[in-house]
């Protein structure tokens, strides 16, 4: 694809192959817009095959430089500087990653960029106190054998990423990659390419060696996502992403059986009963529905609410969502553009059709009036529905937007009948004042994390991951090291 010149363009976007900014070899290029306005703000340029295949053998043969040689404390003394440095630098990579997703910089300073600072300070400290296993015991002749575990790093690792949390869900990967010694390569979603390709510059001002952190930009299929997953020279993949995409993958990553990890789509439940507090559920499940204009893949779009306090809820999630400001850029209530014009056209489609299912409109479900530069923005109005049946395809499939349809329950039974029936299993929530029903209907959920009170609270310790279609594997503390490294047992006769 080739971009419009005709369009304001500032910013020149580069792959980063080898610890050097490289154009693409092929002279291809495509615009970078920025969500909250529509502009072209920048020019994307595409890595071609050939760009990819040297990105994966600068980081295979980065495996055999100076970075293979690295001990574990070598290791974490950098990873930490790379954290260091993203927070010295926390003004370019707001500004990066607001131009690119339009966000409001509220959130994107509050959540996205220090947590990409912890993601490397965490596992900086998850690898240096990593368990192993020994045992010792008894030999079929009468002598002893000792055995014990060693990780060593999987290799080459190719990291996938979507645009919602650019940085926060690459550095995730990119991470415990480094800290276990592995080298990436890291292909951003053709949406958000800045702060991945900004990142190069990190890694070679704290002197990660070259070749260890390689970003390639394009897009998926026959570009560059396809040609990174389906390079033989790469050892393990992580991604997230759509479940779809998921399985393209899948059956790249068969080829040479390379390993994978998957965090992908999700259909999240919440479901409040009768005895929460209902500010705090009101408080929660707000953010839960329309932080980041609704795209979080933990977000809540189906909100289950035990049916004697019904009427009040969806009251008061009505006032809350009409407390957000679609396109009001600087009020604190300011809800950012959806990510893209063809994201909004899929949201929009949702929203239609949540009306021939049959919904009550409570709030929103247009597109609202923005004046200003910001006219030609990606919005939407958050939006509450309810009178859904439970097969609405709008109640059964992820919409990610600033969306949830909110439903009626009698029993604990139905509820979590009801909560689980789907094909994915990402998370979900529950929101009661009773400690017994608080545990025991977390641990009857299908999913990956259930919160208790509580939304996105993470420690990042814990294991985090979806089942069902949401996902294989799952990544976050010593889990993730699971992934990032391959175990050898080592049997000693004595
Ligand atoms: P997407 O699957 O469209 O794209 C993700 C990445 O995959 C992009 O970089 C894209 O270029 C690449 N890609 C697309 N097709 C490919 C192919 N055939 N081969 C290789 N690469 C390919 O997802 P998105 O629209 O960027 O992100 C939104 C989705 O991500 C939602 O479904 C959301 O639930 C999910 N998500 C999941 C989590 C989680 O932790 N489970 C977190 C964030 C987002």
């Amino acid at each position: 694809m080739t971009c419009d010149a005709s369009l304001a363009v500032t910013d020149n976007i580069l792959n980063f192959i080898d610890g050097a900014y490289r154009e693409g070899s092929g002279g291809e290029s495509f615009p970078n817009v920025n969500p909250a306005t529509g502009l072209q703000i920048g020019i994307v340029h595409e890595a071609s095959e050939a760009d990819v295949a040297d990105a994966v053998a600068a980081a295979k043969a980065a495996l055999h430089g100076p970075w293979g040689s690295t001990t574990t404390e070598e290791r974490v003394k950098l990873i930490a500087a790379v954290a260091n440095e993203i927070e010295r630098r926390s003004d370019d990579f707001l500004a990066a990653e607001v131009a690119d997703t339009g966000k409001p910089r509220q959130v994107a300073s509050h959540i996205d960029i220090p947590r990409s600072a912890a993601n490397f300070r965490m596992f900086a400290d998850v690898i240096l106190t990593m368990p192993g296993e020994t045992f010792r015991g008894p030999t079929p002749d009468g002598g002893q054998a000792l055995n014990y575990t060693v990780r060593r790093p999987k290799g080459v690792i190719a990291i996938v990423c979507p645009w919602n949390f650019p940085l926060l869900l690459m550095t995730w990967k990119v991470g415990p990659a480094l800290a276990c010694g592995n080298t990436v390569v890291v292909k951003p979603s053709e949406e958000t390419p800045r702060t991945a390709a900004l990142l190069g510059e990190v890694m070679n001002t704290v002197g990660i060696p070259r070749g260890v952190y390689n970003v390639v930009h394009g897009f998926g299929p026959d570009s560059a996502g396809e040609f990174l997953t389906s390079n033989p020279d790469v050892d393990g993949i992580t991604f997230t992403g759509e479940t779809a995409t998921g399985e393209a993958i899948m059956q790249k990553a068969a080829v040479g059986v390379r390993d994978i990890s998957f965090e992908l789509g999700g259909k999240n439940p919440a479901i409040v009963f009768a005895d929460a507090d209902m500010d705090k559920a009101v408080e929660g499940l707000s953010r839960s529905v329309f932080l980041n204009t609704g795209q979080v893949c933990l977000g809540s779009e189906r909100v289950y609410v035990e049916r004697t306090i019904f009427d009040a809820f969806v009251e008061r999630m009505k006032k809350a969502a009409e407390g957000f400001k679609p396109g009001a850029s600087g009020d604190p209530a300011y809800l950012g553009p959806l990510i893209s014009a063809e994201h909004r056209d899929k949201v929009q489609r949702y929203y239609r059709r949540a009306v021939e299912e049959g919904a009550t409109v409570v709030t929103g479900g247009g597109v609202p009036e923005v004046s200003g530069n910001q006219a030609g923005g990606f919005y939407v109005e958050p939006t509450v529905w309810t009178g859904l049946a439970h097969s609405a395809s709008v109640m059964r499939e992820e919409i990610f937007g600033p969306c949830c349809g909110i439903v009626p329950f009698d029993s604990e039974d139905e509820v979590i009948a009801l909560a689980n029936d789907t094909p994915y299993g990402l998370c979900a929530s529950v929101w009661t004042e009773n400690l017994s029903r608080g545990h025991r209907v977390a641990a009857a959920m299908d999913v990956g994390v259930c919160w208790v009170n509580s939304w996105f609270l993470r420690d990042l310790r814990t294991a985090f991951g979806g089942s069902g279609q949401s996902g294989i594997g799952r990544e976050g503390g010593v889990h993730s090291l699971e992934f990032y490294t391959e175990l050898t047992n080592i049997c000693v006769k004595l």
